[in-house]
């Protein structure tokens, strides 16, 4: 089996192209990054200098100090963001917004140099070196017109590859896109997980023929075993996973033929996992909350960043023969887990899999509301023409087995048409009790 191409990368970065990867010299290359990081904020960010300083933190000996650093959190970005940022507002190449829903606050603002831009290049070319060779084609189901978009930056990277690549957007309309890449005729498919399942499903359903496709990449979203499979099943074709954010600089961490968890991008990314209740770091094998620290952002460094994302660390070499670190399949956000009120709790990624595996449905939305004293789950599903009844039907008798919705009254609904939803999966609150 081939090792992951990100040996490669992380070969170049510390210094060891000659030699097959030692963890010892990952760990000495991110101790002496993490030193300098912390050096560099201190002396050109006025946030983490005050954040340092209250934490007693005045030089680090090496990775053995890292949980002694002060975390940074979502409100800290939102609050502070600028001051920090550690270099001249002229050296900031891209800045990104991020508004959530139903967060009246300041909006999320993340800068970035040229120089963070590149390695994320860097990282998106070796990482889709395993999938598509020279003078293939791939289709990109992400936005792609605002310039260092993860789409247009992932274009730039194939196109350094001699590799044929084409923007075609988000996927709202299945019937639409399941045209276009049947027309194009890609070797690689990437995109959502959900909206190319949906494609997949309305691509058999119409009888387009995408057998070109050899594999696919899943992105930008958390990644539901049931849409994995569903993939497997429809198109015959490998599927490759991988995690990132605005906040990793886009790209995080892609697998490997051996499809047994995402190797992070070492040389860039520091990966930690935290008890989300306590902040206490977590061993390989343990699920909690993912924290990131970036260890050569040179535009708005992020030390210690809880990224609210629900993960594990994998323990001990991939099967490819990799020493570097993998993430488990995400599984959504903490604060997409809702509590109940007969005690339990409902989190969307368990409806997922539950619904995602009926071969009908195309997509569906999720709220929580009050009803009559209680709570109602309601559900709205998007199902393939002529399908709508009998996926609804499959749902409820799914639905009637999952035991946390033992005292929630289901209500399901399908939506008028064959549109789907294309942005992140959110479990709706709508429950006065429980608003934001
Ligand atoms: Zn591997």
């Amino acid at each position: 089996m081939k090792s992951t191409p990100l040996d490669k990368l992380i070969g170049q970065a510390i210094g060891e192209t000659n030699r097959p990867l030692s963890r010892a010299a990952i760990d000495r290359y991110q101790a002496e990054r993490l030193r300098s990081l912390v050096a560099s904020c201190r002396d050109r960010s006025a946030f983490y200098r005050r954040a340092l300083t209250a934490a007693g933190i005045d030089r680090l000996r090496g990775l053995e100090d890292l949980h002694a650093l002060p975390l940074t959190t979502e409100a800290d970005l939102r609050a502070h963001g600028p001051e920090m940022v550690c270099v001249s507002l002229d050296d900031v190449a891209r800045i990104v917004t991020l508004h959530s829903s139903g967060t009246t606050g300041a909006a999320k603002r993340l800068y970035f140099t040229a120089e963070d831009l590149e390695r994320t290049l860097d990282f998106f070319h070796l990482g889709m070196e395993q999938m598509v060779d020279p003078g293939q084609t791939v289709a990109i189901c992400l936005p792609g017109t605002t310039p260092d978009s993860t789409g247009h930056l992932l274009a730039r990277a194939l196109e350094r590859m001699q590799v044929n690549s084409h923007l075609l957007g988000l996927v709202s309309d299945p019937q639409a896109a399941a045209h276009a890449v049947a027309e194009l005729r890609p070797d690689v498919l990437v995109g959502f997980p959900v909206q190319l399942l949906a494609l997949a499903r309305m691509a058999a359903h119409l009888r387009l023929n995408l057998a070109p496709v050899r594999s696919m990449l899943l992105c930008s979203d958390y990644i539901p075993d049931s849409v994995c499979h569903g993939l497997r099943q429809l198109l015959g074709c490998e599927v490759f996973s991988h995690y990132g954010t605005v906040e990793t600089g886009l790209g995080g961490g892609v697998d490997c033929a051996a499809h047994c968890g995402c190797h992070l991008r070492e040389s860039d990314l520091l990966v930690e996992i935290i008890d989300p209740r306590t902040a206490a770091p977590l061993a390989a094998g343990q699920w909690g909350e993912i924290v990131i620290t970036t260890l050569t952002r040179t535009g708005m460094p992020l030390i210690r960043y809880r990224t609210g994302d629900r993960g594990r660390l994998l323990a001990g070499s991939c099967p490819c023969g990799s020493v570097i670190r993998r993430l488990d399949r995400v599984t959504g956000r903490f604060n997409q887990v809702r509590p109940l009120r007969g005690g339990g709790q409902l989190a969307l990624p368990e409806l997922d899999e539950l619904l995602l595996a009926l071969p009908g449905l195309l997509d569906f939305s999720a709220s929580l509301a009050d009803d009559h004293g209680g709570e109602q789950l309601r559900l709205c599903l998007t199902t393939l023409p002529g399908h709508g009844e009998a996926v609804r039907r499959a749902a409820a008798d799914q639905l009637t087995r999952y035991p946390a919705l033992r005292e929630v009254e289901v209500a399901l609904t399908l939506a008028p048409g064959p549109l789907i939803h294309y942005a992140k999966r959110v479990l709706h609150e709508q429950r006065k009790d429980q608003a934001p």
